[in-house]
């Protein structure tokens, strides 16, 4: 099919997208990478009247390490992070969870921002932010807001992102030098979206103790899944496989998902414990010095 017929903008600021969101609304939808946004054009699952084109706004790309926080322009492509050297040393679990993006063309043109903004519900990015603790930059005519992940992913592929914001910032907490980490997913090939996906971050404090764990699933709800109670029970614990199998079973009994085409909700809960196990000691093996016992 061909997309229904839309005026097509190329503004060449920040302050001109805005205006143009602020004249449109949402009548308008934003173009980043098109990865997404094109098939939904093509099918007419989106028909916007003007399509605002962001790849020729100049500043709305980059990333910097600032300090704890490493900083990610909304246009920036997921392969140029997948693949930068402070990135991948400080952050070691951003570019893991990339590489289960689609594939190598699909990243080069797919930018963080989109995914982010686009919020499906079995994307990487998004359990990613909701790990690190991290934040998005908006910016309309009405000003600039920060957004923090708990209150970005709203539903089913909806964000709090209003008709006239455009997201020009992302920002993660880095992990603590020495954390451990793991991104696990099951899918049905490499590539394809996760039927059940996790991110997990490990800290242990001087006396081996965990000082903090967190726990993101994707693909087991409408948005991200932090597994809270897990991450309650554990910190404070010596890390055991003992322990990582009670926070396993606390997260499949906290897991509510939907039954789909790809996978039945059974599948999915008991996955995402499983899953969720395994990736606490893959974190664990990460360690320095460190193993499960
Ligand atoms: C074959 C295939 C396989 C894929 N597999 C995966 C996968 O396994 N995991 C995964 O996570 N993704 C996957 N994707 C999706 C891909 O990662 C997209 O890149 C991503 O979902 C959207 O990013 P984009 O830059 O292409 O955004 P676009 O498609 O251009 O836009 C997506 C949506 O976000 C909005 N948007 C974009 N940028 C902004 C902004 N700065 N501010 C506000 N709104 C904005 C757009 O208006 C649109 O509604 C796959 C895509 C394909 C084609």
């Amino acid at each position: 099919m061909k997309p229904a017929p839309f005026a097509y903008a190329a503004p060449r600021s920040v302050e001109e997208v805005v205006a143009l969101l602020a004249e449109h609304g949402d009548q308008a939808k934003l173009l980043a990478g098109g990865q997404s946004l094109v098939p939904m054009l093509n099918f007419r699952l989106a028909r916007p009247e003007v399509l605002i084109d962001l790849n020729r706004v100049p500043g709305l790309d980059g990333i910097r390490l600032d300090g704890g926080l490493l900083r990610i322009g909304a246009m920036t492509r997921q392969s140029t992070l997948e693949r930068h050297a402070e990135v991948l040393a400080r952050c070691p679990l951003l570019p893991a969870a990339l590489h289960f993006i689609g594939h190598p063309p699909i990243r080069h043109r797919g930018t963080v921002g989109g995914s982010l903004a686009h919020a499906d519900p079995a994307a990487e990015l998004p359990a990613v932010l909701a790990c690190l603790g991290g934040e998005v930059v908006a910016q309309s005519r009405r000003g600039e807001r920060v957004i923090p992940a708990a209150e970005l992913f709203v539903g089913l592929m909806t964000t709090a992102l209003q008709p006239d914001e455009v997201m020009t910032e992302v920002r993660m907490r880095l992990p603590a030098p020495g954390a451990g980490w793991a991104v696990l997913e099951v899918a049905r090939r490499h590539g394809d979206f996760a039927l059940v996906g996790v991110v997990a971050l490990l800290e242990l404090g001087g006396e081996g103790a965990i000082r903090e764990a967190r726990l993101a699933l994707f693909s087991v709800g409408p948005t991200p899944v932090r597994a809270r109670a897990a991450e309650e029970a554990l910190a404070g614990r010596r890390p055991t496989a003992e322990e990582f199998q009670r926070a396993a079973a606390l997260v499949e009994e906290a897991l509510d998902p939907d039954s789909d085409l790809h996978a039945s909700a059974e599948y999915r809960r008991e996955v995402g414990g499983v899953l969720a196990r395994r990736a606490l000691t893959q974190a664990l093996a990460r360690i320095p010095g460190r193993e499960a016992r």
